[in-house]
């Protein structure tokens, strides 16, 4: 038999339950379109580039081929464009080509002085773009998506579905912060966890600190039984 009092105590733990998660929850905005980490307990990292190609993009490819690590760049449209040889490269090395529009727009800027709209006609003519110059050098329509600053909005859906696109954004970045290598390094390392997906930069500015603590933290994963995952396998 099961009391008034059982049932009661019940209802209470599960309102409380949907209470906290409302609360904890609201912030965010869930959808299949956008990715952080990827859900699992095996030790598997995946690591991402922003902002190229670039003046590092080379060492970082490097890097990356010592290890064997198959990785996603998050490519601007319009320096592809300029670099269509350095673009070919990283895909011809088995690397993931996702976009991060063609332009570095700052969404979060643009939505406080445009309509809906017009941010939304905006983020259509980012996406096209660099679909265009991505397919134009290397034949390929990517299908991932990182928007500049990790913007996304549930609204953006819509045009996911449209183009066949993901967001891919991130668990753990830092390597923007003026700290020194093996500060940054510290700070990835303390954030490795299981299907964590990791923000770096091949472009955008000096990145010789970004290669230094990238060299650290796949040393460091590796030493801990890591593997380093390629996104495809996982996100379909
Ligand atoms: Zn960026």
């Amino acid at each position: 038999m099961i009391s008034n009092r059982n049932i009661a105590y019940k209802i209470t733990i599960n309102f409380l339950i949907l209470f906290f998660k409302t609360i904890l929850f609201s912030n965010q905005e869930y959808s299949q379109y956008f990715v952080t980490r990827i859900p699992t307990q095996e030790k598997i990292v995946f690591l991402t580039f922003d902002d190229g190609p670039g003046p590092w993009t080379k060492e970082v490819l490097e890097i990356l081929n010592k290890h064997n690590i198959k990785s996603t760049f998050f490519v601007l449209g319009e320096l592809v464009k300029y670099r269509k040889d350095l673009l070919k490269q990283i895909y011809s090395q088995g690397h993931e080509i996702g976009i991060h529009c063609y332009e570095h727009k700052n969404f979060y800027q643009l939505q406080k002085k445009q309509s809906l709209n017009e941010v939304k006609q905006e983020l259509i003519f980012q996406i096209e773009q660099s679909i265009k110059e991505v397919y134009d050098s290397i034949g390929i329509k990517p299908r991932y998506l990182r928007m500049p600053y990790g913007y996304y909005r549930s609204w953006m859906d819509e045009y996911l579905k449209k183009y066949n696109l993901t967001v891919i954004n991130w668990c753990f970045g830092f390597d923007w912060q003026n700290i020194t290598s093996a500060e940054m390094a510290d700070k990835y390392c303390k954030n490795l966890q299981p299907g964590g997906i990791y923000l770096f930069h091949d472009g955008g500015q000096n990145r010789k600190k970004t290669v230094e603590s990238l060299k650290i933290f796949i040393e460091y994963a590796i030493k801990n039984n890591y593997k380093f995952g390629n996104l495809k396998e996982f996100i379909k």
